[in-house]
C-alpha cells in the first residue's frame, strides 16, 4: 500500500530533462560547469540594472492599500515576483508561501485549490523524518506545477513562546527535533528542483510586536536554542534561501544584523544560497547590504524601495560597493543553478489532488496525539450503537490556522463567514467533516450532531449516546498571539458533556497548548493539531483504529498560565513605546527543559503520546566509537496490534552545568508487527553534549559521567544507563 502511495505521488514530479547543451555564446547554461562557475559567467554579462533587478522583488498580488499592482508575469495571488534577465535565460523567481503548501494570498481573487498538510507542530509530533520528507516533496511537486520556482518554506523558530500565534507553522520545542524534521521537509521540497526558504531567522518567536520588538538574549545560549534547530536543519538540507525575519536581535533589525547575517550564516556555518528579507523586514540600503541582506523581498510593505533604485544610487555614490552588489546577484543565481531552477524550468501542470489527499493524511494520522486514553476507551468498535458527535463544526469540516500559509482547499471554506474573514483570516475550516468519516466508518450506528452551542442540549444528546465525541476548537494566526483558554465557552460544553456521559472523548483542534480544566474529567484525548485537507479522515480512522496513533508532543503542554516563562506578552504599543525590548532570560531553557529545571510538572510532558500498542526497551548500551557517542536498544512491540513507537534518548550530566537538567539526545520512530524485536543504534550529536563558548566559537564537552535515559516521552524512562565521557572541544560547525 505505500509503495503505491508514493509511486501515485512521486508520478506527479515529472520534471523536464536539463536544458542541455549549453549554447555556445551562454556558457552559464551549460550544465556540466559548477554552480559558481556558471554564476560568476552569468553575473559577469549583467548590466548595474540587470544586477539590481535581481535583488529586488514585487509583492505577487496587487496591495491596493499600497496603490500596488504587481506584474502581469507573476503568478496571480502570490507571495513574490523578481523578473527574469530574458537575454542570459535566467527565469524569473516566482515564490509562493509556505511550509503548510501553496497557499494563496487573501488579497487574491481567486484562490487556488491545492493540498494542505497537517501544521508544522503536527508534522513534528510524527518524529518521523521520512514523513517530513515525504510531505516536502509533495507540496514541493504542488508549487512546481503551480509555476513556483521558490517555496518560502522550512520554518524552524523554536516554539519558546506557547501563545505565539505562529507555533502552529513551526516544529516545536526542541532544537534537535525541530532541526530534523524541518531540515528533512526542506530536501523533500527541493527535490523537485526548486528552492526552500528556511524562515524567519531568528528569534522571532512571538507575533505581538513583531515589527519592533527587539530579543535580548545571551548570545552562547541562542546558539545552543533557537540558532541549533536552524543550524541542523540548514545543515541537513542546504536549503536554498534564507529568511531573516521582522524583529530585531540584540539591539539590529534581523536583516541588518552582521552578526546573524554574515558572522553565523556565512562563516560559522558556511552556507552558500542568498538572503531574502520576510516582507516588509527590510529597513535600509547600504547597511542591510552590507550586513549581508541579499535581496528585498514583497517591497511594498517597506518603506522605502530600499533595494530598487535607492540602491543603484548607493552604487553610483559609492555609498554600497558595485562588488557587494555583484556577490549578491552572484548568490542568487548561482542557487538557481544549484538547485536546478534553471536546468528544469518549472511548467504549470495538473496536479494529482487525490494522490495528495493521501499524503496530507497520513501526516495527520502519525501527527496525531492520544494524550490519553483510560479504560482503553479507545479505539472504538464499529459496531458502537449510538454515537454523538459534538461541536467544532465536526458536521463541516477541520480547522486551519490563518495568515500567509494559508492553503486554499478544494471545495472551499466548509464553514465561510467567521470573523475575522480578513487578515490574518479567513477563519478556514478545511471540507474534511469528521462526522462523515465517523458515518462511513461505522455504518451501523445512529451517529448524531449537535453543535455545541447549548450546553444542556448537548449533555442531553451525549447522555442518549453509547459515546460522546467532543470537538473543541482553537483558531490562532499569523501577526497576533492568544491565551491559551478555549474560546466560546468549550470548557463548560466538555464539563457538561463529560458529566452526562462517561465514555467522553475530546478531540482537539488548535494551533498548538490549549488549557484544558476538565480534563480529569474525560477518559480520552486526542490533540489533532490542525489536521490538513484529510484531516477528518484522519481523525476518524484513529478513534476506530484503522490506524493506531502514533504521534508524541512536540511541545510541552502547560496546566495552566502560572506555568508560562513569562507571565505577560508586553505590547508596546499600550505602553506607548516605540520599540519592546523582549528579554529572553531562560536563554536555551525552553520548553521541558524549563519545566526540569524549576521542578514543575506540566499537564503532557514533552514527547507523551499513547498508543492502542505497547513497546518496551531492552539492552540499552552506550559507548564510544572513536569520540563519537553511540547508543544501542532494543524495541519490541509487546501489545495485539502493529504500531509505531517513538524512542527517546535523553542525556544529563552527573555534575551539571547546562541549561537545564537533561536535553534530547536522539529519537527513533519505527513501525513494529506485534511480538517483534528491533535493534536501534543512534549517534549522538556531540554538539547535544556541550555548551557553546560564544569567546572562542567552539563546543565544549565537560569531562565527567553522563547519563543516558531510554523512554516514551522527556517524563517517563524505561531504562537508563551511563558514560565517561572525556573532555572535548568542538568547531562551531563540527561536522564539516
Ligand atoms: C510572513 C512570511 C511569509 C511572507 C510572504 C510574511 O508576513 O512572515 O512567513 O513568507 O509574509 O507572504
Amino acid at each position: 500500500m505505500r509503495i503505491a502511495l508514493c509511486a501515485l505521488v512521486f508520478s506527479t514530479l515529472t520534471l523536464s530533462t536539463p536544458a542541455s547543451a549549453a549554447n555556445e555564446d551562454k556558457p552559464w547554461l551549460n550544465p556540466a560547469l559548477d554552480p559558481d562557475r556558471r554564476a560568476e559567467l552569468a553575473v559577469a554579462q549583467m548590466t548595474r540594472e540587470e544586477k539590481q533587478g535581481l535583488v529586488f522583488a514585487y509583492f505577487g498580488t496587487d496591495a491596493p492599500w499600497k496603490k500596488f499592482t504587481t506584474s502581469p508575469e507573476a503568478r496571480a495571488g502570490s507571495a513574490g515576483y523578481v523578473p527574469g534577465i530574458a537575454r542570459l535565460g535566467i527565469p524569473p523567481q516566482w515564490s509562493t508561501d509556505a511550509g503548510l503548501g501553496v497557499a494563496t494570498q487573501g488579497g487574491a481573487r481567486e484562490k487556488r485549490e491545492r493540498t494542505a498538510l497537517p501544521s508544522g507542530l503536527a508534522t513534528a509530533a510524527t518524529w518521523d523524518p521520512e514523513l517530513a520528507h515525504r510531505a516536502g516533496a509533495m507540496i514541493g511537486a504542488e508549487a512546481r506545477a503551480s509555476g513556483f520556482n521558490i517555496m518560502l518554506a522550512g520554518s524552524v523558530n523554536l516554539v519558546r513562546e506557547p501563545r505565539n500565534g505562529r507555533n502552529f507553522e513551526y516544529a516545536g520545542e526542541d532544537p534537535l527535533l525541530a532541526g530534523v524534521m524541518v531540515g528533512a521537509q526542506i530536501k523533500g521540497i527541493e527535490s523537485n528542483h526548486i528552492i526552500s526558504t528556511i524562515k524567519h531567522f531568528a528569534l522571532n518567536d512571538q507575533e505581538t510586536d513583531r515589527n519592533t520588538l527587539n530579543v535580548n538574549i545571551d548570545r552562547a545560549q541562542a546558539r545552543m536554542s533557537d540558532l541549533l534547530a536552524f543550524q541542523i536543519a540548514i545543515e541537513q538540507s542546504n536549503p536554498g534561501s534564507v529568511m531573516c525575519s521582522y524583529n530585531r536581535v540584540w539591539g539590529d533589525h534581523a536583516c541588518e544584523s552582521d552578526y546573524l547575517l554574515t558572522e553565523v550564516l556565512r562563516k560559522d556555518w558556511g552556507w552558500n544560497g542568498f538572503v531574502m528579507s520576510d516582507w516588509g523586514a527590510t529597513h535600509s540600503t547600504a547597511k542591510a547590504a552590507m550586513s549581508g541582506l541579499d535581496q528585498q523581498s514583497g517591497y511594498p510593505f517597506d518603506d522605502q524601495p530600499y533595494f530598487g533604485e535607492l540602491l543603484l544610487k548607493a552604487v553610483a555614490g559609492g555609498e554600497l560597493k558595485e562588488e557587494r552588489l555583484d556577490q549578491m546577484a552572484r548568490r542568487i543565481v548561482r542557487t538557481l543553478f544549484a538547485k536546478g531552477v534553471i536546468d528544469y524550468p518549472v511548467k504549470i501542470a495538473p496536479i494529482d489532488l487525490k494522490a495528495h489527499a493521501h499524503v496530507t493524511r497520513a501526516g495527520a494520522e502519525q501527527g496525531a496525539v492520544l494524550l490519553k486514553n483510560d479504560g482503553g476507551l479507545l479505539p472504538l468498535p464499529k459496531r458502537t450503537g449510538r454515537i454523538a458527535v459534538i461541536g467544532g463544526y465536526a458536521d463541516k469540516g477541520v480547522l486551519a490556522g490563518g495568515g500567509s500559509s494559508l492553503v486554499y482547499p478544494v471545495g472551499g471554506n466548509a464553514v465561510p463567514g467567521l470573523e475575522p474573514t480578513g487578515w490574518p483570516g479567513p477563519i478556514m475550516y478545511y471540507p474534511s467533516s469528521p462526522l462523515r468519516a465517523i458515518q462511513s466508518l461505522a455504518p451501523g450506528a445512529k451517529v448524531s450532531f449537535d453543535d455545541g452551542r447549548n450546553h444542556e442540549a448537548a449533555a442531553k444528546l451525549a447522555a442518549n449516546s453509547d459515546v460522546a465525541l467532543v470537538f473543541v476548537t482553537q483558531w490562532t494566526g499569523e501577526s497576533a498571539d492568544k491565551p491559551l483558554n478555549l474560546p466560546d465557552g468549550q470548557d463548560a460544553l466538555v464539563s457538561a458533556v463529560a458529566a452526562a456521559n462517561k465514555r467522553t472523548v475530546v478531540i482537539i483542534e488548535a494551533g498548538g497548548a490549549v488549557f484544558m480544566p476538565w480534563v480529569d474529567q474525560v477518559p480520552a484525548l486526542l490533540h489533532a493539531w490542525y489536521p490538513g485537507t484529510a484531516g477528518g479522515e484522519a481523525i476518524a480512522n484513529i478513534l476506530f483504529g484503522v490506524v493506531n496513533p502514533s504521534g508524541h508532543l512536540p511541545i510541552s503542554l502547560p496546566r495552566d498560565a502560572s506555568q508560562f516563562t513569562r507571565a505577560d506578552l508586553e505590547d508596546k504599543d499600550a505602553q506607548g513605546k516605540k520599540t519592546l525590548e523582549v528579554n529572553y532570560a531562560e536563554g536555551a531553557t525552553v520548553g521541558y527543559k524549563w519545566f526540569d529545571a524549576h521542578g514543575q510538572t506540566p499537564l503532557f510532558a514533552f514527547g507523551h503520546g499513547l498508543s492502542y500498542t505497547k513497546f518496551k526497551y531492552s539492552d540499552l548500551q552506550a559507548r564510544l566509537d572513536g569520540q563519537e557517542l553511540v547508543v544501542k536498544f532494543q524495541v519490541r512491540n509487546t501489545g495485539r496490534r502493529d504500531g509505531r513507537d517513538v524512542a527517546q534518548l535523553y542525556v544529563s550530566p552527573a555534575a551539571g552545568g547546562w541549561e537545564a537538567p537533561k536535553r534530547l539526545a536522539g529519537f527513533k520512530k519505527m513501525e513494529l508487527q506485534p511480538g517483534v524485536t528491533e535493534p536501534v543504534e543512534l549517534r549522538v550529536d556531540p554538539r547535544l553534549l556541550g555548551m557553546f563558548s560564544e569567546a572562542d566559537k567552539t563546543w565544549r564537552i565537560a569531562p565527567g559521567s553522563y547519563k543516558l535515559m531510554l523512554g516514551h516521552s522527556s517524563a517517563e524512562f524505561e531504562l537508563e544507563t551511563a558514560i565517561e565521557l572525556p573532555a572535548r572541544t568542538l568547531p562551531v560547525r563540527p561536522r564539516h
